[in-house]
Formats: C-alpha cells, sequence, structure tokens
C-alpha cells in the first residue's frame, strides 16, 4: 500500500511532481475508535447507508496507512432530532455539547454542513484534549473529505490557510499558509473563481502570488480545498500528525 500511495502522490493531478518517500515514517500503530453520530432528517430517514458509512471509513484509511493509522466506528448514535441534521455553526456547537463522547474522535454525518466546503469541518487540535476531538461531514462527502476532518481534529491546516499569504517561491512556508514546507503556495479561497476540472487540473494557472510567480498548488493534498481530488498526505502533514499524537499524555480509543 505505500509503493500505492507514493504512486498516487507523484501523479500530475497532484500538481506539482513532488517525489514522497514514506519508508522511514514513524509508525504509530493507533487504530482509532470512532464515536459515529448520525441525525435523521424530518421523516426519520438515515440518508447513508451501512455501506455507503463502511466505504467512507475504508477510504480514508488508505490516506493513513504510511503512519500506521486507522479509524473504525464503534458505534453510531442515531439522533432522532432532526433539527441536527442540517448543521449550522451553532448546531455544530450544539451537536458537541450534548452528543460527544470523550476520549474519542466524534463524527457528525448531517445532510448538510454549513460551510463553503462541508467536506472540511473538523475541530483543529481537538484530539489535543480529551473533550474536543470532533469533526462534522455532509453525507455526500468521499473518504478524502473524512480524512480531512481527521486531519484537522489531528492538527494540519488546510493547505490554502490564510494566517500570512504564503509565497509560491517557498521562502515563508515555516510561517504561513498551513506552516508546512512540502505543501506549495495554495490560492484556493472558497472563492468560485477558484476553479479546478473533473480530472484535478488547476485552472487558475494564470493567478500569481505577491512576487508574479504562477501558483501550482498540489489539488491532489488531501488538505486542500480541491473536493473530490484529494489523494494524499505529504511527509510533513504526516510527521504533524504523528507529532500531535504521540505528545497525548492521556488516552484517546
Ligand atoms: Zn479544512
Amino acid at each position: 500500500m505505500i509503493f500505492l500511495l507514493t504512486l498516487l502522490l507523484s501523479q500530475s493531478s497532484f500538481g506539482q511532481e513532488i517525489h514522497y518517500t514514506f519508508e522511514d515514517l514513524p509508525c504509530v500503530d493507533k487504530h482509532f475508535n470512532v464515536a459515529l453520530h448520525l441525525p435523521l432528517d424530518r421523516l426519520g430517514n438515515a440518508n447513508i447507508t451501512q455501506e455507503e458509512i463502511d466505504t467512507l471509513f475504508i477510504e480514508a484509511n488508505l490516506f493513513f496507512e504510511p503512519i500506521c493509522m486507522s479509524f473504525g466506528y464503534c458505534s453510531i448514535d442515531t439522533i432522532e432530532n432532526y433539527s441536527f441534521d442540517s448543521l449550522t455553526v451553532g448546531r455544530m456547537q450544539k451537536s458537541a455539547e450534548h452528543f460527544n463522547r470523550d476520549h474519542m474522535i466524534n463524527i457528525f454525518l448531517a445532510s448538510t454542513v454549513a460551510s463553503p466546503d462541508p467536506c472540511h469541518v473538523g475541530n483543529f487540535e481537538g484530539i489535543t484534549s480529551p473533550e474536543t476531538a470532533f469533526g462534522f461531514l455532509a453525507k455526500g462527502c468521499d473518504g478524502g473529505g473524512l480524512a480531512h476532518v481527521f486531519g484537522h481534529i489531528l492538527g494540519l491546516y488546510d493547505t490554502f490557510e490564510g494566517f500570512t499569504v504564503e509565497l509560491v517561491d517557498g521562502s515563508n512556508c515555516a510561517t504561513a499558509g498551513d506552516r508546512l514546507c512540502d505543501t506549495p503556495a495554495d490560492p484556493y479561497n472558497f472563492s468560485p473563481l477558484v476553479q479546478w476540472t473533473s480530472e484535478c487540473k488547476f485552472i487558475n494557472v494564470s493567478e500569481t502570488d505577491a512576487n508574479g510567480e504562477l501558483y501550482n498548488p498540489q489539488v491532489g493534498n488531501v488538505m486542500s480545498g480541491y473536493r473530490l481530488c484529494r489523494k494524499g498526505f505529504t511527509r510533513q502533514q504526516f510527521l504533524r500528525m504523528v507529532e500531535v499524537y504521540s505528545s497525548l499524555d492521556f488516552e484517546i480509543w
């Protein structure tokens, strides 16, 4: 599988041609028992099948194999109050308050998640406290979306994070964007002006940074906003997740 992932990451759809080697990444040997929360709609329907949920986890797990991390749901908590099936920001907060199970990663699978990208809402570094490891995913998202949410909970920023605008030449990569230097500057900003093809090619090829350099983002990066194109993490993203997980002084089941 390591070979397969390396192959995926070196595809041109990843944007830049960067070849990662994962052989000497630390193996944390951790399986997370996820608490899954499934709100029903107004008519009492879940609108997702067990098979679809299984596929989500199988797909997401492929991304984490290089560091020997995996995720599986150990329970499905059905929420019969349909107001939790349409997650506004306020409802997300209430969901976590009412249903969160401590010492576990909690995933809420709702019909709608109020975000420009309903496949990316995870509590950043949520895993660093026993009560805050939670994320929200719309029922139509793929395993790349679930992996993205786990990435946030495990301490990864979006590749397009906008604290300071990252330069294409990488000169401010440690303090700008996602603060990692093997993920190139990414102009994605939820704007409809940033576009990509169904074959996962970046379209805005004439867009430049403050130095006038053309952007060439990793469209296939799991932490990017190019939905349905998410294909892998970079080496530094893996190391960051391992660092965050390894620093915990309490158990996450
Ligand atoms: Zn995100």
